[in-house]
């Protein structure tokens, strides 16, 4: 199994000139063997995204979508436009969008089950917050979101699903998870898919850590971790250094 290097654009950059840039340098040096690359980068550059991830180098994904496939639902992008722009991966229930957007398991299971019966593959994001950390909640928050999250998902297409641990106190704080805690929650994580499914869906399913990821750190969560890739925020904003951590994925 290839390892996924996830690039979370978020909100940023401001100008299609910028976004254009970042495409370029990334697609030039992005073909490392044994990887995947995706960028994930705001709808209005998906369609500049489209053109340059036309000519190889790397795959592009979406950083949300809504759960109905068309009508008055003003501001929200389907499962169809993004079939239509050849989007494969869709990036779902990320912190920042359960913590602004009110998101919950309920509707990141609904968009997951959306993204799934368009033959997209979903990047279900959890993670619990500092305080549930300090509370000893951990467990019981991964368990939730991930259980909500896949309620009704079935055995076949469970197999495409995969999911980013990104512990909300490690998104853009420069404190990123050390590697023996990320790899005690990538096995919690394979032993809850595995309660869910079976062993066989969880060895298989892709696990990404993410937080704080740079360069100097994103080879030990491959190496020594067990997770089978990244998404990276700050970091995929820097061609260079996201290169960096690609080469270290390979
Ligand atoms: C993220 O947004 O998913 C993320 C991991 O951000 P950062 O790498 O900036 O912590």
């Amino acid at each position: 199994m290839k390892n996924l290097i996830v690039a979370n654009w978020k909100l940023n950059p401001s100008t299609q000139k910028e976004a254009k840039a970042l495409f370029q340098a990334v697609k030039k040096k992005a073909k490392v063997k044994n990887v995947e690359v995706v960028i994930c980068p705001p709808f209005a550059w998906l369609a500049e995204g489209r053109r340059q991830a036309a000519e190889g180098g790397f795959i592009l994904g979406a950083q949300n979508c809504f759960f109905e496939e068309k009508g008055a639902f003003t501001g929200e992008i389907s499962v169809l436009m993004l079939k239509d722009l050849k989007i494969d991966y869709v990036i779902l229930g990320h912190s920042e969008r359960r913590k602004y957007f009110n998101e919950t398991d309920e509707i990141v299971n609904k968009k997951i089950k959306k993204v799934l019966s368009a033959n997209l593959k979903p990047i279900l994001c959890i993670g619990e917050t500092d305080e549930e950390r300090q509370a000893g909640k951990k467990s019981e928050v991964l368990e939730k979101q991930i259980t909500g999250g896949l309620k009704g998902v079935l055995r076949e297409n469970a197999k495409t699903v995969v999911i980013a641990y990104e512990p909300v106190w490690a998104i853009g704080t420069g404190n990123n998870c050390s590697v023996d805690e990320t790899m005690s929650s990538v096995l919690f994580i394979r032993k809850i898919i595995s309660k869910i499914y079976n062993r066989e869906i969880a060895d298989n399913m892709r696990i990404l850590y993410g937080g704080s990821v740079k360069s100097e750190n994103s080879g030990s969560y491959i190496k020594d971790a067990g997770a089978n890739g990244l998404l990276v925020g700050g970091a995929s904003l820097n061609a260079e250094e996201f290169i960096k951590i690609v080469k270290s994925a390979e």
